[in-house]
């Protein structure tokens, strides 16, 4: 997800106040290697095959695979930069994603393995939404106030993260690059054409 503008940003509360992380146990994964192949990668535009395509789980035989992943997506996630970054985004269709939202300047990555909201409030909450495959362009989006989401993290222990706010919309934008979706394919049809047509011609003007 993109950082939008920063009148949301202000009136959040602290990260800590906004999620509880509850660990437990089965370990599917070594500890990764201290970080060094953190060379950036390319993040795909829409439209793109691979960004409306369904990411699949992550195996244990992927753990390399994904272990090696995980310095670049936080990597480039921080140089676009951005607060959340799937990996179907830079053409890995699997079920990865690692969300920051960096408050007050400060990193503290969640990495996302096989993530599922497995509770969302009746509540709805609106806020505007960007995202680095639809670079500039931003739209107001309606989700659940509030999520519960269970994934594992870069060490395969399983955990639990309930948020509200910026936390929950990202979380939620963010499995739902897992599934194919975009933020514009919350909106109507007028709108998300709109944007889409609007992102085409700026990315023609940008490549000219
Ligand atoms: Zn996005």
């Amino acid at each position: 997800m993109q950082r939008t503008r920063l009148r949301h940003a202000a009136v959040e509360p602290s990260g800590a106040d906004r999620y509880i992380a509850v660990m437990s146990s089965a370990t599917l994964f070594e500890p990764p290697p201290p970080a060094r192949a953190d060379a950036l990668l390319s993040i795909l535009i829409a439209p793109h095959a691979v960004l409306k395509a369904r990411a699949r789980p992550v195996r244990e035989g992927d753990a390399d695979d994904v272990r090696a992943l995980l310095p670049r997506l936080l990597a480039t996630m921080y140089k676009a930069p951005g607060i959340g970054l799937a990996a179907p985004q830079v053409g890995v269709k699997l079920r990865v994603t690692v969300v920051d939202l960096q408050q007050d300047n400060v990193r503290a990555p969640i990495t996302l393995i096989n993530p599922e909201v497995v509770a969302a409030s009746e509540e709805r909450a609106t806020r505007e939404e960007g995202c680095l495959s639809l670079p500039g362009q931003y739209a107001d989006v309606t989700r659940p106030a509030r999520v519960k989401v269970r994934y594992q993290d870069e060490t395969g222990a399983r955990r639990e993260i309930e948020a509200d706010g910026l936390l929950s919309a990202c979380l939620q934008h963010e499995i739902d690059h897992l599934d194919g979706i975009l933020f514009v394919d919350h909106l109507s049809a007028l709108k998300r054409n709109m944007i889409l047509r609007r992102l085409a011609k700026e990315m023609r003007q940008k490549a000219q």
